[in-house]
């Protein structure tokens, strides 16, 4: 099936207007890869019709962040939404979404966006949630997919639907890794070779961690950090052990299940990943 390219919210309404059934939404950046074909396969088991958002959004990039360089391959994205029977690819440009410029009003995080990636990234999350609000009103779906690579993400997101009373269900789709452990990314395609063997320390920590739950927290917040020390050429940002829906550091005597997160430079690229985590409570 071929998949239309439509870049104005006029086109996507004639498009979609006279669709019956349930629309499933699939936001991106682009540089489409094989988690975001993950994101679309879920949806495609349950959605009459699936609309791609393809939108590098500079609202949640600091000024000296990657987004000059980010990577754009809209044909490559066109052709992998073919194959996957994407009804709509919506790649916008920034006057079409941003119409009346600069946003006055935003959605804003709150707390939970001061936290991990929000303490080093500050305003991304209301960059995040902004767009997303945005894209949620332009696509109008039923269902909005969204993978759980980016947990503080996702959790956001769900917090606004809940919080705003947005009419869309969130599911969230788990972490597709190449078999070295290292989560897909966009921004692998900034890794040379000698970087992505330092990169694979990210994923090799949260497995190391996981190993050895049952030791309680504060053996897997050791372990996980051990792995990365042991790696030099790691630049690690932060390694955390947190409840995954306060995001709040767990202590000792902890079990259930929490998130490890984490966040970390191979030359200059950041990377993250998490894992969630089952635990036992054996030191506290
Ligand atoms: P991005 O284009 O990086 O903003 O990602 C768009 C969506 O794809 C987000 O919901 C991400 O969490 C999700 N995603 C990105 N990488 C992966 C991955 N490796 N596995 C699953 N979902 C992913």
């Amino acid at each position: 099936m071929t998949t239309r390219l439509l870049h104005t919210r006029a086109q996507l309404r004639a498009a979609l207007g006279n669709r019956s059934g349930e629309v499933g939404v699939v936001m991106t950046m682009g540089a489409l890869h094989d988690g975001h074909r993950e994101l679309i396969r879920v949806a495609r088991r349950r959605c009459d019709v699936i609309v791609v958002t393809d939108f590098l959004n500079p609202l949640q990039f600091a000024p000296d962040e990657d987004l000059s360089r980010y990577p754009r391959t809209l044909d490559a994205d066109l052709a992998l939404c073919s194959e996957e029977s994407v009804d709509v690819l919506f790649a916008p440009d920034v006057a079409e979404v941003y119409a009346s410029g600069e946003p006055q009003v935003r959605v804003l995080a709150g707390p939970l966006g001061d936290v991990l990636e929000g303490a080093s990234r500050p305003g991304h999350f209301d960059g995040v949630l902004t767009v997303v609000a945005k894209l949620l009103h332009i696509t109008r779906p039923d269902v909005a997919y969204f993978g759980q690579k980016d947990a503080q993400q996702l959790l956001l997101i769900r917090r606004m639907v809940d919080d705003l009373d947005f009419p869309v269900q969130v599911v969230a789709v788990p972490t597709v890794r190449e078999p070295s452990g290292l989560a897909l990314s966009s921004r692998n395609g900034y890794l040379d070779e000698d970087d992505r063997v330092v990169a694979v320390v990210l994923s090799r920590s949260l497995s190391a961690a996981a190993a050895v739950a049952a030791d309680g927290p504060v053996a897997v917040l050791t372990t996980a950090r051990e792995v990365l020390d042991a790696q030099p050429a790691l630049g690690l940002d932060y390694v955390a052990l947190v409840d995954p829906i306060t995001l709040r550091d767990v202590g000792p005597g902890f079990a259930g299940t929490a998130l490890l997160a984490l966040a970390a430079k191979v030359g200059r690229t950041r990377l993250i990943d998490n894992a969630e985590i089952e635990l036992g409570s054996a030191d506290g």
